[in-house]
């Protein structure tokens, strides 16, 4: 039994809540590339990027130096309906694993959506509502973000669109309710309500859809919809931004024990909870005060930081929205259908992928049966039911904790539990029915996509 003197759960209090987001790229030597105008392969003005997204969002977009922002009353009022979010220490974890490595995770499940996403989705909607908008247009995945964001535009009265890729939409038919009890609209894509579902679905007759796909489907929505903008939930510098409070507030709860982690790690799907969880500490590294190990992780099945290409690509599959420079596998990539584990988004961040090329964090892939191994785990020791997005950061801090035990080493771990995972059971089933397979991509298969990145000269 280790000592116990850093309680199971570090409470803060509600004026613990950050009052302001922190923005990296103010530290950051190396900015992130700009955007590109898809049609000319020129930077994006915010004038062109004004019909798409909402006003106050493209100058946090395209704000490469203020460090932080002020975030408004109305959003912090908001966030105390679930903030501040548990840091907690996972003795059951540790001693189970037998290891002497302490490791902490951020639990951004406790709300109804059951993820971080929430943050984000206040904000977004809080700008476009103080814009005088109508409505947004958005995708979701799995589900998370349209719920979110439901939730956020029902508080603020704001009407939503959302198309949810067809896969999740026919899987997940919970998830698509929880969405319409908030009064969203949700609609599985590819749709034929679109141009450009409907080009997709002819080129792709019974496809089961894509997040590059729903993506472009929105897009298309807001630009022909008198009043409305599109948002999205993951990659943009915007939404990392917001996310920071994730991180400020887990660096508040560490500083209460003096602790500082030597390992932080998240899952990385567009990586925005990671770049979340990580600004403060990143800002430390980026400005030479301290140094943490940083690692991304993401599935086997759709490696965009291990295996992709660090180029310009299109955001959708549609090549509506602007090009990002990022690691990327191709906005033709489409992970396998077998794949269960969420994270499926073909890019990443820019603003992680600079990171990631300059050498200030690591990424590993891990595939999906050692993902619900671990969420198990830590299912049945910990309590709490692990989103499988979540599962990838879960799996990957046990391996460094059982580093820790062969090498007797008291690291200390932070990692960011992104959510639950109750409506992800069809995943779950796959895995205790010993019917989940782990398809990793041959290299051919990423070289087909990526040998189709748009070509660049900037
Ligand atoms: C969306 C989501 C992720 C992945 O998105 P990021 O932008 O990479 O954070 C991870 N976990 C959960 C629970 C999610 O809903």
């Amino acid at each position: 039994m280790k000592n116990k003197e850093i309680p199971y759960k570090i409470y803060l209090d509600e004026k613990d809540i950050p009052k302001t987001w922190y923005n990296m790229r103010a530290d950051m030597k190396n900015k992130p590339a700009p955007l590109l105008n898809p049609g000319t392969l020129k930077p994006m003005k915010k004038e062109e990027l004004a019909a798409v997204f909402c006003d106050d969002l493209i100058e946090q977009e395209l704000d490469n130096d203020t460090a932080y922002f002020p975030i408004p009353e109305e959003i912090q009022e908001f966030y105390k309906m679930y903030r501040p979010s548990p840091l907690v220490r996972a003795y059951r974890l540790e001693e189970k694993l037998g290891t002497p490595a302490k490791i902490y995770y951020k639990f951004e499940g406790n709300n109804t959506s059951g993820s971080h996403k929430l943050n984000s989705a206040i904000a977004q909607a809080y700008y476009a509502k103080k814009q005088g908008l109508k409505g947004v247009t958005t995708e979701t995945g799995a589900g998370q973000w349209g719920t979110a964001l439901s939730m956020a535009c029902a508080y603020l009265g704001l009407d939503l669109k959302v198309y949810m890729v067809k896969v999740s939409y026919e899987q997940k038919p919970f998830r698509r309710e929880v969405m319409r009890t908030y009064g969203a609209s949700v609609t599985p894509s590819p749709s034929t309500e679109t141009e450009v579902g409907r080009k997709i679905l002819a080129a792709h007759p019974g496809t089961t859809g894509s997040l590059g796909c729903a993506i472009s489907e929105a897009v298309e929505k807001a630009v022909t919809s008198e009043g409305y903008r599109y948002v999205l939930g993951s990659v943009l510098n915007q939404v990392l931004l917001h996310q920071s409070v994730i991180g400020v507030e887990a660096k508040t709860a560490l500083d209460k024990y003096g602790i500082k982690p030597d390992i932080i790690i998240g899952c990385a799907g567009g990586g925005s909870n990671l770049g979340g969880l990580i600004a403060p500490f990143m800002g430390e590294k980026l400005r030479g005060e301290a140094d943490y190990r940083i690692i991304a992780v993401e599935p086997a099945s759709c490696p965009s930081f291990t295996r992709g290409v660090y180029a310009y690509d299109f955001c959708d599959t549609g090549m509506v929205c602007p090009l990002a420079k990022m690691y990327t596998l191709g906005s033709d990539f489409i992970p396998a259908p077998n794949h269960a584990g969420g994270l499926r988004y073909h890019g990443m961040s820019p603003v992680l992928s600079q990171l990631y090329h300059d050498g200030y964090m690591e990424a590993v892939s891990v595939k999906q049966t050692d993902v619900f191994e671990a969420a198990e785990l830590f299912a049945r020791t910990e309590g709490i039911l692990p989103a499988p997005e979540s599962s990838h950061a879960i799996r990957a801090s046990i391996d460094e904790a059982l580093k820790c035990k062969e090498t007797g080493e008291e690291k200390t771990i932070l990692f960011g539990l992104t959510g639950t995972g109750y409506f992800d059971m069809v995943a779950y089933e796959k895995y205790h029915e010993g019917e989940m397979e782990d398809y990793i991509p041959s290299d051919d298969d990423i070289k087909k996509t990526t040998d189709k990145l748009p070509k660049v000269n900037l």
